[in-house]
């Protein structure tokens, strides 16, 4: 293990110039931070991807170049030096340009990447010239060289190996004497075409170089002061958690906890990388330590939601042909690449949801070519419009009363689908998404507001 630590800031943390010049305090504040893993700023991303869906009006679409534009100026015109990286800027702001029209003819996924990708590539290079300007030997980095991954646009996987390889060789090397600044959320294919992990991104692709480089911590700094018992912004009274295991953690991130994208413990897991969560507004409130041994493993840790699920309810048309029923669906979904989520199962039929989202957003889809081959075997239904609530803890199936108090809290709402028994760490439930705020706050209110 090396003594590098690796500090993550996500696209509030580098909104405009003073929200950066934080940034740039917290990394002073620790010797052992050399790699600093960045994301667009706040609001870019959501911009690139309106663009690369398409957008026909020429006066619309300058509208939203100027914006970046806007956003993008307004912090370097408060830099000493502003021409060193003027030329750069504009030069990625005329690829987005190129890109945006490309986009209204020809939209796809591999564009969408293109396009997206320009945010990070900007707010590293504003970053890397305010550390350089506060007199910090610091090198803007192209992860690209480093994070390699699967060609599949919009939600790549990395390439471990080679991003082990390639960050020993062109990475570690700059660190012996300089800070590196670079992007999170981007990586490249083996034919060096941009990818992208998939929205909310950079937490992993930080988690991933911690990795790569083996480094002795990872800090992600975004605009909470931790790990909180539930969304702070849909119930006030969430809490910070001052140390969560690894396994709770993941969970949380999976069944939805904005906070950390559902991959970025995967890696430090796999290294033992001690994770911290912070806020870069106040870094003296301190944050969220998630780590293998923590001091105690409460029955009920927090309770999240997820957005967006389909539902998928496959039932066999003849129950005497039901032998294999199972293996078939799965086989035909595997093929299609389809990932499933959560799963039940009745002796003729199967429930199932798909996985998240991929960069363009929105609720995932089966693709109509696995419909159709699933048709031939099975009925098939798809509901929109449901919200994944998870509530995460220990041992919930060790401990009496856990369902009635649960279930209880829940008894006014229609619960479309029951998930338990798979984990010990979590139960988590699908409901109509008009109501599934209302249930979160209820089971946060009943089960951690009464200290
Ligand atoms: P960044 O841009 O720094 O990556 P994100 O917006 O992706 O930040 O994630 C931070 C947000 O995650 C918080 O502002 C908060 O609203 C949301 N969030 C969701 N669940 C939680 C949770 N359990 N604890 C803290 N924040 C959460
Ligand atoms: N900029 C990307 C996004 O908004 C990645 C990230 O911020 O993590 O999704
Ligand atoms: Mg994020």
């Amino acid at each position: 293990m090396s003594t590098i630590n690796v500090a993550k800031f996500g696209g509030t943390s580098v909104a405009n110039f003073e929200a950066m010049n934080r940034c740039a305090a917290i990394v002073e504040n620790n010797p052992h931070t050399k790699v600093v893993v960045i994301s667009a700023c706040s609001g870019v991303t959501n911009i690139l991807v309106e663009l690369a869906n398409g957008v026909a009006d020429q006066v619309q679409r300058e509208q939203l170049l100027k914006q970046l534009v806007d956003i993008h100026f307004s912090i370097i015109n408060q830099l000493k030096q502003p021409q060193t990286i003027t030329n750069d800027i504009n030069e990625i702001l005329t690829k987005v340009s190129q890109c945006a029209e490309k986009a209204t003819v020809e939209p796809s996924e591999q564009l969408t990447d293109q396009l997206v990708s320009c945010g990070e590539l900007m707010s590293t290079h504003i970053l890397c010239q305010i550390m350089c300007e506060r007199g910090h030997a610091t090198q803007r980095f192209d992860i690209r060289t480093v994070m390699k991954t699967t060609s599949v646009f919009g939600n790549a996987e990395p390439l471990l190996d080679e991003i082990s390889i390639a960050a020993k060789t062109h990475l570690v090397p700059i660190c012996k004497d300089s800070i590196v600044v670079t992007q999170g959320f981007i990586g490249s294919d083996l034919n060096n075409k941009t990818t992208t992990l998939g929205r909310g991104g950079s937490d992993y692709s930080a988690a991933l170089i911690a990795e790569a480089i083996s480094a002795s911590g990872l800090e992600i700094w975004t605009d909470v002061p931790g790990i909180y018992t539930t969304d702070p912004r849909i119930a006030p009274k969430a809490h910070p958690i001052k140390e969560i295991s690894f396994a709770e953690a993941s969970e949380m991130a999976n069944f939805g906890a904005k906070i950390l994208h559902p991959s970025t413990l995967v890696p430090a897991l796999r290294h033992k990388i001690p994770v911290f969560v912070g806020s870069s507004k106040e870094p003296q409130l301190g944050g969220t330590w998630v780590k293998q041994e923590v001091e105690s493993a409460p029955l009920f840790r927090a309770v999240t939601l997820r957005g967006n699920q389909t539902l998928i309810t496959l039932k066999s048309l003849n129950m005497f042909q039901a032998s294999g029923f199972l293996a078939k669906v799965f086989t035909i979904l595997a093929q299609h690449k389809v990932s499933v989520d959560l799963i039940t199962t009745s002796e003729i039929s199967v429930s199932l949801t798909l996985d998240r989202t991929n960069t363009q957003g929105g609720s995932p889809k089966l693709p109509p070519a696995a419909q159709k081959e699933l048709e031939e075997l099975c009925s098939v239904v798809v509901e929109h419009n449901l919200s994944l609530v998870a509530l995460i803890g220990n041992e919930m199936g060790q401990a009496k009363g856990t369902a009635k108090q649960i279930f209880g809290t829940l008894e006014d709402y229609n619960l479309r689908m029951i998930c338990y028994g798979a984990s010990c760490h979590n139960l988590c439930f699908l409901l109509h998404e008009s109501y599934a705020r209302h249930a979160v706050q209820q089971l946060h209110r009943e089960l951690f507001e009464h200290e």
